[in-house]
């Protein structure tokens, strides 16, 4: 019955039983029963509503850079908006649809001479997943800049949503908690000078290229930073730079990446996750929440 989904929709890019370690920064995952990529709000609307009507579970995906999906993979319709990108300048204004790259809009303020998103320069997500974490990094975060947010909700309606509203904190916005699609975001700059907004993009790039493995993949920082710590201080201290559980590895240059280095599966990250929080927790009686999103199911096992 739910194979019907790729007759319903002709005209939608729609795979059925798609790897999505094709897709996901760290190269790892399981299959998405049905993996769509949708143009526009139109067919992100027809799906969520067809979903909804066979009882198909929905996820939502953007740029996989801050995600871990697990080795059985996903039930139901994955999306991956990469495809909706349009940016737009009005003013001090940027509207930008969730799938467009955040470092493209970062480009785009620049520009334009408009300050603001500077910090975002080195981050690889989408706008709808910088908004869903509230990406940050070098003292800016997601909820400086977004004035406000177009978002689908699981019942295929249409909202606009406040900054305000949208309850940021520390990796975290309301988009967590409601299930809703970000569809747009709207970021309130502020002008600039074009010369010195890039040499800001440039230094932070700079600092970010020293510190990072950016020539691996991984999920960028896998914990949150625990209150009064760093968690990278708390694994380097715990002696696990190099642990290595199959291919994946804590990053001998930045004790909070996990670095795929050599054919990793989700269960080899999980395991070396898993290994660091009980390996610090024992060291330092700290608990390291994760950052990166992990979902998906479990493999069956044989
Ligand atoms: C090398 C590297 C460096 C990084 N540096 C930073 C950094 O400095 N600061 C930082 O904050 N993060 C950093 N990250 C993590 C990541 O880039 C950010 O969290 C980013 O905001 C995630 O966006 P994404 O599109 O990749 O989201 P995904 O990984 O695709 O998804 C993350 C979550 O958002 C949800 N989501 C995605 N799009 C939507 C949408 N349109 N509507 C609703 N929900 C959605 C997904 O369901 C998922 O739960 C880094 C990652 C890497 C690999």
């Amino acid at each position: 019955m739910t194979a019907d989904i790729i007759a319903a929709f002709p005209k939608v890019k729609l795979m059925q039983n798609e790897p999505l370690s094709n897709y996901t920064n760290t190269k790892t995952g399981g299959k998405a029963d049905f993996l769509a990529f949708p143009q526009n709000l139109d067919e992100v609307q027809n799906l969520v509503r067809y979903a909804n009507d066979q009882a198909l579970p929905v996820t939502v995906i953007g740029k996989a850079s801050n995600l871990i999906v697990k080795d059985g993979g996903i039930r139901g319709l994955v999306m991956i908006l990469t495809d909706m990108n349009h940016v737009e300048v009005q003013g001090n204004d940027i509207t930008a649809e969730s799938g467009a790259s955040l470092i493209e809009v970062t480009k785009i303020a620049q520009n334009a001479s408009l300050t603001g998103l500077e910090f975002a320069a080195g981050i690889p997500g989408s706008v709808g997943g910088a908004i869903f974490m509230n990406a940050g990094a070098y003292g800016g975060e997601i909820s400086m800049v977004a004035d406000s947010v177009t978002v689908l909700t699981p019942e295929a309606k249409l909202k606009t949503i406040s900054r305000d509203e949208l309850d940021f904190g520390y990796r975290h916005s309301r988009v967590q908690e409601e299930g809703d699609i970000v569809i747009t975001a709207i970021f309130k700059l502020h002008p600039g000078n074009a010369d010195e907004i890039q040499a800001k993009m440039d230094d932070l790039n700079a600092r970010r290229s020293a510190k990072q493995p950016l020539d691996l993949p991984s999920c960028g920082s896998v914990f949150k930073r625990p209150t009064g710590y760093f968690a990278g201080k708390l694994i380097h201290d715990a002696g696990l730079q190099g642990y290595q559980f199959g291919g994946a590895q804590v990053s001998t240059k930045h004790a909070g990446f996990i670095v795929n280095v050599d054919h990793a599966t989700a269960s080899d990250y999980l395991a070396v996750i898993q290994h660091v929080q009980a390996t610090v927790l024992a060291n330092a009686g700290v608990h390291l929440e994760t950052e990166v999103r992990i979902i998906g199911e479990d493999p069956v096992q044989n």
